[in-house]
């Protein structure tokens, strides 16, 4: 009998060991699509206050702790977004253009299944389609991170204990959620779901499960936009939410949260150096966020880190030992935005140009410039929005001082950051899969 009781009293005592452990621990996950070095470098050099000579720090040199090879499984070497979420999402090596399946075209469970298979409240908020290639790989499953269509459908479709994956889904997409052959915003309000269309309307949301498809594709670049914090407002209402849900459930429920500033890489491809520190902020704001709610519930652990880098990015170029901060720093608009508006103001462009970017343009420029904005016809400004836009960024290069090697990704090592529970487990080099598996191991029933 004796012996009876110490074993009950083992197991009462370890339970509320357990519990005193807080083994469920909370998971935010944020993914700077395309954020290489040069990325983080260039953000420091832009927010440092030039009046003091030392470059101040940032969030980013805060939470640094480690590296991570990015390569994928098809002998190229250089990883597209959709292999490297796999990677990240579900810990395996696969080929470019892979959504949750391995090599071998099987599909794999993604941290984000495995959490809600144990109860987690799950959310993603990202400025991208929702059902691009980044979080797409962490819910659904193809061959082709092309089939958005396929995709978005698996997001209602593909069911754990009887629920969609995702208990809010915060981004854009509207055009692949709402269509003629099915409208899986409907699907998802029969569900119980909340659903809103506009960012403003962000507020309105109060409960779980919601969906906020906040524009057709990919949201507003955040450079010129009235709302360039809107990845960090998505972070704030995801975090209030969950703790809202937890409160009022008669257990803790630990969540994980995938969030992703999907437009750095956008920026990136376009070679726009203040279209990418725009998309930066938002992402440095956002880490910010995070941190201050770690603080107030210590059992969460953060992770962000880059899929790879994009555009070859290089402070200084052509030989220059120069970086032009300031100047970067004080360009109002992305380079298809000021196309659009030296345009519209033929008369008047040379103001328009000073008060986007503050660039002062040698006569020669002047001219160039000029001949693209009044050789335009008025009715096929659009095909010389092309042109001047790349003329743009030949100027905000020169007199930056940034260099591109390509409109496409590179295969360097990226940074991971970490905060919270456990942060050491993400320090020193490993492989971009490593990072799923750590986090992986920080999910318990
Ligand atoms: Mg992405
Ligand atoms: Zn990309």
């Amino acid at each position: 009998m004796q012996k009876f009781i110490a074993l009950l009293l083992f197991f009462f005592i370890s339970t509320i060991a357990n519990a005193a452990d807080e083994s469920n621990t909370n998971i935010i996950f944020l993914v700077g699509d395309g954020m290489g070095i040069a990325y983080t470098a260039a953000y420091r050099l832009t927010q440092d206050d030039p009046s003091t000579p030392e470059v101040d720090s940032t969030i980013f040199d805060e939470m640094l702790v480690g590296m991570a090879s990015t390569y994928s499984d098809d002998h190229s070497l250089v990883t597209d977004s959709a292999a490297a979420a796999t990677a990240l999402a579900c810990g395996v090596k696969t080929f470019n253009g892979a959504i949750g399946v391995d090599s071998r075209h099987q599909p794999v469970a993604s941290i984000l299944d495995k959490a809600k298979q144990l109860g987690y409240l799950t959310g993603i908020a990202v400025t991208s389609q929702v059902n691009h290639a980044t979080p797409a790989a962490f819910v659904a499953h193809a061959d082709s991170r092309q089939s958005y269509d396929k995709i978005a459908d698996q997001y209602v479709d593909l069911r754990i204990n009887g629920n969609p994956k995702v208990d809010l889904i915060l981004g854009g997409g509207q055009e692949h959620f709402i269509r003629k052959d099915r409208n899986l915003v409907k699907e998802f309000r029969a569900l119980g779901y909340s659903y809103e269309s506009t960012i403003k309307n962000l507020s309105k949301i109060k409960q779980l499960p919601a969906i906020g498809l906040f524009a057709a594709l990919g949201m507003e670049p955040a450079l010129g936009s009235t709302n360039p914090l809107r990845l960090s407002e998505m972070t704030e209402k995801a975090l209030t939410l969950f703790q809202d849900t937890t409160k009022k459930s008669s257990s803790p429920k630990p969540f994980f949260l995938l969030l992703e500033a999907s437009q750095i890489d956008w920026c990136g491809h376009s070679n726009d150096i203040a279209c990418a520190m725009g998309e930066m902020h938002d992402m440095a704001v956002t880490m910010k966020i995070i941190k201050q709610f770690i603080e107030k519930n210590p059992n969460t652990i953060f992770v962000a880190t880059a899929d790879h880098s994009t555009g070859g990015l290089s402070l200084g170029a052509k030989g220059q030992y120069q970086w032009g901060a300031t100047t970067v720093k004080n360009i109002k608009a992305t380079a298809p935005n000021i196309a659009r508006q030296l345009l519209a103001n033929k008369t008047n462009w040379r103001n328009v140009w000073q008060l986007l970017t503050q660039i002062k343009l040698a006569d020669d420029e002047q001219k160039t410039l000029d001949s693209f904005i009044n050789q335009a016809d008025e009715n096929t400004n659009d095909v010389n929005i092309g042109q001047l836009t790349t003329q743009v960024l030949v100027y905000i290069d020169k007199y930056t001082a940034t260099g591109w090697t390509t409109k496409g990704h590179t295969g360097e090592d990226v940074q991971i950051f970490s905060y919270g529970k456990g942060k050491q487990n993400f320090a020193g080099a490993m492989d971009n899969t490593d990072i799923a598996k750590k986090l992986m191991a920080y999910l318990k029933p």
